[in-house]
């Protein structure tokens, strides 16, 4: 939770100083209401946030005294709020085995790190992983994957670059089954300037390994750079369209005052978020807790 907190020390400051240049009267009128609303959205909470505390803080407080503590529980009240429903760690089920996720997101986003700390976070709790390079296009992505498998003891399978991808993931995951893995966290391409080639990649890859097993892939995780900011919502846009997405995990939450933007995206798409990245090294990777998000990112 502290690691947490520091990472989003940057976005909750910023939501801070928003805030703070809000509070030169003494009573809260409709001047100070639009200030505040102001003051989510630029915090990138999104107007459908900003609406909503404005309205409570409205109904409670009009016209009487209200401090910055006072706003910034009510926007944390409410931020929990949006989040509690969609906050779904992502656990190895009991069936079927291995449970399949295909990771997806743009190039940079943080893909082969998270893949990574999803991994660990899964032999932490004593399950077997198998990882697959199934970014064929990119010769870095392959290595980088293959050092990350090579340092938590994970098998990784890979294939030439420009190989195909989908017959990579129909061998890594043949090669899970046998080998009698728990989970197969295979890694997609994700070059969207070319939005048709990838789509038809990320379903071919999705045909071939239900051919093999019906319910695979079971998850469809998307990797967003919340240094993006208001970006990562068109990114969810995209890939639900090109990739069936079924959750979120957000990285460089460490990084960036960009924070608010996961709230706008869960208030907007409704989506299982699962985890958010704090760092670069195996560990920064945290199971999703809205209370403490909310709170972290309030201040
Ligand atoms: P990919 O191209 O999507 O596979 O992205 P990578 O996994 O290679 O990550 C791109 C860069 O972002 C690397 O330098 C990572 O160390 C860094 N990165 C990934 N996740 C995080 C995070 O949560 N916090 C920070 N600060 N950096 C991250």
């Amino acid at each position: 939770f502290a690691k947490l907190r520091a990472g989003l020390s940057r976005s909750s400051e910023k939501l801070g100083d928003n805030l703070s240049s809000v509070f030169t009267k003494s009573k809260l009128d409709d001047a100070m209401l639009e200030e505040i609303e102001e003051a989510l959205i630029a915090a990138d909470l999104g107007p459908a946030m900003a609406a909503r505390v404005s309205a409570k803080l409205a109904a409670e407080k009009y016209d009487k005294a209200v401090t910055e503590a006072e706003v910034r529980q009510v926007v944390a009240d409410e931020i929990e709020k949006v989040l509690r429903p969609v906050a779904k760690p992502l656990e190895v089920v009991a069936f079927p085995r291995p449970q399949t996720v295909l990771v997806v997101g743009v190039n940079g986003s943080g893909k082969t790190t998270t893949i990574a700390k999803l991994a660990h976070l899964f032999q932490e709790q004593d399950y077997r992983v198998m990882l697959a390079a199934g970014d064929t296009f990119r010769a870095a992505a392959i290595e980088q994957l293959q050092v990350w498998g090579g340092r938590i003891g994970a098998p990784v399978i890979s294939s030439k670059v420009g190989a195909d991808a989908a017959g990579l993931a129909y061998e890594s995951l043949e090669k899970a089954r046998s080998g009698g893995f728990d989970a197969l966290i295979i890694d997609t391409a994700g070059r969207l300037q070319n939005k048709q080639g990838l789509m038809d990649e990320l379903a071919k890859v999705k045909r071939v390994l239900s051919k093999l097993m019906l319910s695979a892939p079971h998850d469809v995780v998307l990797v967003l750079d919340a240094t993006t900011g208001q970006n990562a919502l068109n990114q969810i846009e995209v890939f639900r369209e090109v990739a069936g997405v079924t959750g979120l995990v957000m990285t460089k939450l460490d990084g960036t005052a960009r924070g608010g933007v996961l709230v706008a995206a869960a208030e907007r798409f409704k989506l299982p978020i699962h985890a958010v990245g704090v760092g670069e090294t195996i560990d920064d990777l945290r199971p999703f807790d809205p209370k403490a998000f909310a709170e972290a990112l309030a201040g």
